[in-house]
């Protein structure tokens, strides 16, 4: 992508221009970031692994009926997506107590909720994306009152999705964080596309035999092993972007 335009570097992905006005292109890097970017660490394949990840599960996605701005996946490392206007909420679906609510709320980690539990925070890094509630979006005209509903839905469905899918690899989803933005026509009407991406990087997972963290945690909380984990993830969801085939000298592009 060196002759191309970036639009926005993020912590974890650079966005370049797309080959057309209404797409981009996500490029996933190998940084790995925490506390708001305090603590940065280059894990070398960890990009490749979230692209391969985010890209099953957005094409899974996208089959619900659930719009996504993905298009395709171009190489190991991008994704050709549509252009948005990012919505600047974070929507975070809980299952089980993790994370900032844990400190928050004075929980015990690991205490499943009586239902999926919907939070918003504010994308502003400068403030550390702090919590927010919906009176909040609709006042500050951050989105609207359809626009939240929708996103609701969706959130709420995704994660119904994504619990039965991780289940079935013997992964439980604690909780996520998703991210939406409008997609405009050229009548300037707009529609909600789900768009970020959805990995290990921005999922809590747990092994349901072992509770072993198998996602960001791993980074954040110094324990190590992400790359392994997160190859794991793929492994488990049948994606394997590299197989190895002998002694390290030949690599089978499976997908
Ligand atoms: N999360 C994220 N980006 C953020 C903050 C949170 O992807 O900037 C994800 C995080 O990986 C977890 C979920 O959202 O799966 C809930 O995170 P939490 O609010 O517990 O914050 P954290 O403990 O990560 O600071």
């Amino acid at each position: 992508m060196a002759n191309k335009k970036i639009l926005y570097d993020g912590k974890a992905k650079t966005i370049f221009e797309g080959p057309t006005p209404d797409t981009v292109v996500q490029y996933f890097k190998d940084d790995a970031t925490a506390n708001n970017a305090e603590k940065h660490s280059i894990i070398n394949g960890k990009g490749v692994l979230n692209n391969a990840i985010s890209d099953f599960l957005m094409k899974k996605i996208n089959e619900l009926g659930i719009p996504t701005h993905y298009i395709k996946k171009i190489n190991m490392r991008e994704q050709l997506v549509r252009k948005v206007e990012i919505i600047p909420v974070e929507f975070v679906v809980r299952n089980i107590a993790a994370g900032s609510i844990v400190k928050r709320l004075g929980l015990k980690e690991g205490t499943t909720f009586l239902r999926p539990l919907v939070e918003h925070y504010l994308k502003k890094d400068e403030l550390g994306d702090p919590f927010i509630n919906e009176d909040h979006i609709i006042n500050f005209e951050w989105g609207s009152r359809d626009e939240l509903d929708e996103m609701h839905e969706y959130g709420l469905r995704i994660n119904d999705f994504l619990r039965g899918l991780f289940l079935g690899i013997g992964l439980k989803l604690v909780d996520f964080k998703i991210e939406f933005g409008r997609f405009y026509s050229e009548d300037g009407s707009s529609i909600l596309l789900l768009a970020d991406e959805i990995s290990p990087d921005n999922c809590r997972l747990w092994d349901t035999n072992t509770n072993n963290k198998m996602d960001k945690d791993l980074f954040r909380q110094d324990i190590g092993g992400l790359k392994e984990a997160y190859q794991e993830v793929a492994n488990r969801l049948g994606i394997l972007p590299e197989k190895k085939t002998y002694a390290s000298t030949k690599t089978e592009i499976v997908k």
